[in-house]
C-alpha cells in the first residue's frame, strides 16, 4: 500500500467519523432507535390533535352548550332544593322564626293572603295526607266575631239594625284554590245557621281544586257590592238591600253567597231592559257559551250548595243571578 492510498483511507475514515458525530449531535444525543420511538409517539400525538381539530365547530359548541346547560340545571336544582328547604324550615320552625319568614314572604309579595305558608294537599303517602289534612283543618274553622272583626265591619258591611245582630253572625276562615292553582286563605262572614254548611262546602271545593279568584270580606271593598263583583270577589254577608229595591237581600242576613261573580253575572229584565252587572261581564251573560268558572247545573259549587239546601239564582225566572246561592231560614 503506498502513501497515497493510505492518505485517502485516513481521509475517508475521518469523514465517516465526522459525519456520524454530526448526526449524533443533530439527533440531540439520541440513538436512532430512541429517535424512531419518539418520532412514532409524535405522530400519534399529531394524530390525536388532528382528530380534535377535525370535530366540526358546531358540535364542539353544542358540547359546550350542553355543559353550560347542565351547570345551569345544577344551579336551578340547587335553587329548587333550597326553596324546598326554606319551605320546610318555615313549616317546622318555631313560631318566632316562622313569623319572621312570614314577614319576609309578605315583603316580597303584595298579597296578604300569601302570608300564610300553606302546603297544598299531596296525594301520596298516608303520613303526608294526615299531616296535610290537619294543616287544612286548622285553616277551616268558624267562630263568633272577635272584637277585631267587629271593628273591621262596623259602619261598613254591618250597621245596627232590627233584623240581624252581631251574635247572629260567624267569622269563617277557609282555604281556596285561586286561578293560578295556588292555595290562598280566605275570610267570610255568614249567618251562624249556615256556618257549618259553608265550611263543609268550601272544604270540598278546595279539596277538589275548584278555582275561586278571591274570597275577601266585602268590607275590603268599602262594602260596595259592585266593586266586589268587579274584582270577582266571592263573599257572603253585607247588610244591604236587593239592588234596585228596598227589600233586604239575603246577604243582609248572611244567608247568601256570591261565587266568582264576574264570570257569573246578575241579570235583570226590568221594563223590557236587560241589565247585566257588573259592567264588563256581558260576555258571560250568554250561558249557552262555554267558558271557565261558569256555574251551571254540572258545576261542583252548584252540586254542593244545592245538596246543603241552598237555592241557585241561576234557576230564577224574573232575574238571573248566576253567582248567587242562598238558603232561607
Ligand atoms: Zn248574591
Amino acid at each position: 500500500m503506498n502513501d497515497k492510498v493510505k492518505k485517502d483511507l485516513i481521509i475517508l475514515l475521518a469523514v465517516i467519523i465526522g459525519a456520524s458525530l454530526c448526526a449524533r449531535y443533530f439527533a440531540k444525543g439520541e440513538t436512532l432507535e430512541e429517535y424512531a420511538r419518539e418520532k412514532a409517539s409524535d405522530t400519534s400525538v399529531a394524530f390525536v390533535s388532528q382528530t380534535q381539530s377535525d370535530v366540526p365547530e358546531d358540535i364542539q359548541t353544542n358540547e359546550a352548550k350542553e355543559i353550560n346547560k347542565n351547570s345551569l340545571d345544577g344551579e336551578n336544582a340547587d335553587h329548587e332544593i333550597s326553596t324546598k328547604n326554606d319551605t320546610d324550615v318555615t313549616k317546622n320552625a318555631d313560631s318566632s322564626s316562622a313569623e319572621a319568614s312570614l314577614k319576609k314572604d309578605a315583603s316580597t309579595d303584595a298579597s296578604v293572603e300569601n302570608m300564610d305558608a300553606i302546603e297544598e294537599p299531596e296525594k301520596t303517602g298516608d303520613n303526608n295526607m294526615e299531616q296535610n289534612l290537619s294543616d287544612i283543618s286548622r285553616n277551616f274553622y268558624y267562630e263568633p266575631l272577635s272584637e277585631d272583626v267587629i271593628l273591621r265591619i262596623t259602619g261598613i258591611s254591618y250597621v245596627e239594625n232590627p233584623n240581624v245582630s252581631l251574635d247572629d253572625l260567624r267569622y269563617l276562615s277557609l282555604l281556596y284554590m285561586d286561578f293560578n292553582g295556588e292555595t290562598k286563605k280566605g275570610e267570610m262572614i255568614c249567618n251562624k245557621t249556615i256556618a257549618q254548611d259553608l265550611l263543609e262546602i268550601f272544604y270540598e271545593l278546595y279539596n277538589n281544586g275548584y278555582q275561586i279568584e278571591s274570597i275577601k270580606l266585602i268590607d275590603e271593598f268599602g262594602g260596595d257590592d259592585t266593586k266586589s263583583m268587579l274584582a270577582n270577589n266571592t263573599s257572603c254577608f253585607n247588610y244591604r238591600v236587593v239592588e234596585g229595591s228596598t227589600k233586604l237581600s239575603n246577604h243582609a242576613y248572611g244567608l247568601a253567597v256570591d261565587i266568582n261573580p264576574f264570570y257569573n253575572p246578575y241579570i235583570t229584565y226590568k221594563d223590557g231592559i236587560t241589565k247585566i252587572t257588573p259592567v264588563g261581564s256581558e260576555a258571560y251573560a250568554d250561558r249557552t257559551q262555554d267558558f271557565p268558572y261558569k256555574i251551571d247545573e254540572n258545576d261542583l259549587a252548584y252540586k254542593l250548595f244545592t245538596a246543603h239546601g241552598f237555592k241557585w239564582g241561576g234557576n230564577w225566572n224574573s232575574v238571573k243571578d248566576y253567582q248567587h246561592f242562598e238558603r232561607s231560614n
